[in-house]
C-alpha cells in the first residue's frame, strides 16, 4: 500500500459487531470475560483499547514499522523511551532540542543515574567523539526547533549500528510524509501526535514506532505498567485527523515555500531558516532523506530589533500568537520570550536564537492571504 492510501486504510476494519465504517470509540475501561481467560483481545483499557488498537498500528503503518503505542503526551513517549535505559547509561542528543525533551532529560531522568550529552549533530564527527562504552542511546531531532538544523539520519545510523547503540528520532516536525526514519535505519521513530498527525490542535498525545521486536516488547511493557496511556475519544480525534495527513501536509510545505520566499524577498527581513532553501546548511541531506521541506519556517530581522519582532507578532491576525504548531492554522512565535525563553541569553545568542527570531508555523489557509497579513504586520 502506498502511504497515501495508508492514511486512510492501514489498520482500519469496520466495526465487527455493526458494520460501522469508522473506528468506535470504545468508550470503556473493562472487558467482559466469558470465563476465566477467554476473552476478544482486550482485558483492561490501559494494556489495550480497540480505538487506540487501530490508531496505533495505522500510525506504525505511516512510519513504516510493526509495532506502533500511543501515550498521553510526546513526553510521555519519549518517558517511556528513556526508561528503557539503565542507571549508568549514557544518551547522546542534538543541542538544538524541544525545550520539553531537554527538560525531562536533565531534571528526570539524571536523577535516576542516566547520563545525557548534548552536541551539534549538523557535523556527526561532533557524535563520535562522544560515544564511550556507556552510550546506548542517540537521540535526533531533524528538523531541529526553531533553527531548522538538518541532521543527516543516515550517517548518524551508520556510526551506531558498529557501536551497537540504539536511534531514536522525533520525528514531530517532519510527518512521516516527509519522512520516514525507520528506512533510514533507525530503530525507534517518536512523535509528538498533538502537532501534524493530529492536525487540528484538538489533542495532547504522543507516540512511538519501532521495527525490532525486543524494543517493542519493552515499549508495550512501559507503556502498560507506567500508564501514561492515551483515551479512546482522543485516539478517535486522532484516527479522523491522520486521514488527511497528505493533503494537509502537501499544502503546508507549498505554503511553507510561498511564505519562505516573500520572507527572503523582504528587506526588513536578515536570515531565513528553511531547509529548501540551497543555501541552508544540510539542503542537500535535506533533499535526501525528506519528501519536502515543510511548513516550519524561523527568520531574524535586520539590526535584530526585539522591539519590531513584538510589534509584528503582535499585528498579525491570522497568525495567531501561541505556542505549538502543526495544526491546519497558521501560528507566529516569539522563542526567546517564549519556548526559549530559560535558555540564558548567551547561549541562545550562540545557537541563533537572536532577539528578534520569529518562528512560523504555516498552516494550510490561502498563502496570499498569509503573505499578505505578515506584510501588514511589517507596516510601521
Ligand atoms: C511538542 C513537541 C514535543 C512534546 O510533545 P507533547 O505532545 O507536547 O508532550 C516533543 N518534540 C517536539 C519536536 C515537539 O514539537
Amino acid at each position: 500500500m502506498k502511504f497515501n492510501t495508508k492514511v486512510i486504510h492501514a489498520g482500519i476494519h469496520p466495526d465487527p459487531a455493526t458494520g460501522a465504517i469508522m473506528t468506535p470509540i470504545y468508550q470503556t475501561s473493562t472487558y467482559v470475560q466469558e470465563e476465566i481467560g477467554v476473552h476478544k483481545g482486550f482485558e483492561y483499557s490501559r494494556t489495550g483499547n480497540p480505538t487506540r488498537a487501530a490508531l496505533e498500528s495505522n500510525l506504525a503503518a505511516l512510519e513504516s514499522g510493526k509495532y506502533g503505542a500511543c501515550f498521553g503526551s510526546g513526553l510521555a513517549a519519549i518517558d517511556c523511551v528513556i526508561k528503557m535505559l539503565n542507571p549508568g547509561d549514557e544518551v547522546i542528543s542534538t543541542n538544538d532540542l524541544y525545550g520539553g525533551s531537554y527538560r525531562i532529560f536533565k531534571t528526570i531522568f539524571e536523577k535516576y543515574g542516566i547520563n545525557f550529552h548534548f552536541v551539534d549533530m549538523v557535523d556527526v564527527q561532533n557524535i563520535s567523539n562522544e560515544i564511550n562504552d556507556k552510550t546506548k542511546l542517540i537521540w535526533i531531532e531533524t528538523p531541529t526547533n526553531p533553527m531548522m538544523n538538518i541532521i543527516d539520519v543516515k550517517s548518524i545510523v551508520e556510526i551506531a549500528k558498529i557501536k551497537r547503540i540504539k536511534v531514536a528520532v522525533d520525528n514531530t516536525f517532519a510527518t512521516p510524509y516527509l519522512q520516514r526514519p525507520l528506512e533510514l535505519g533507525a530503530d525507534i521513530v517518536m512523535h509528538s501526535v498533538t502537532k501534524y498527525l493530529g492536525g487540528h490542535s484538538d489533542v495532547v498525545m504522543g507516540a512511538l514506532v519501532t521495527n525490532d521486536e525486543s524494543l517493542a516488547e519493552e515499549m508495550y511493557r512501559i507503556q502498560n505498567s507506567s500508564g501514561a496511556v492515551c483515551g479512546p475519544m482522543d485516539s478517535f480525534l486522532v484516527l479522523r485527523g491522520v486521514k488527511t495527513l497528505h493533503l494537509r501536509v502537501q499544502r503546508h510545505c507549498e505554503n511553507g515555500e510561498k511564505v519562505a520566499h516573500f520572507l527572503h524577498n523582504n528587506p526588513q527581513v536578515d536570515q531565513v531558516y528553511w531547509p529548501g532553501f540551497k543555501t541552508h546548511p544540510n539542503h542537500e541531506v535535506a533533499k535526501e532523506q525528506m519528501n519536502g521541506f515543510g511548513g516550519m519556517i524561523s527568520f531574524t530581522l535586520v539590526g535584530d530589533s526585539l522591539d519590531k519582532a513584538k510589534s509584528i507578532v503582535s499585528k498579525t491576525k491570522l497568525f495567531t500568537l501561541a505556542e505549538s504548531l502543526g495544526g491546519v492554522e497558521s501560528l507566529i512565535g516569539h522563542p526567546s520570550t517564549m519556548t526559549h525563553a530559560s535558555i540564558p541569553r548567551e547561549e541562545r545568542m550562540k545557537s541563533g536564537v537572536l532577539d528578534s527570531l520569529i518562528r512560523l508555523s504555516v498552516g494550510i489557509e490561502d498563502a496570499s492571504d498569509l503573505i499578505e497579513d505578515l506584510e501588514n504586520a511589517f507596516k510601521n
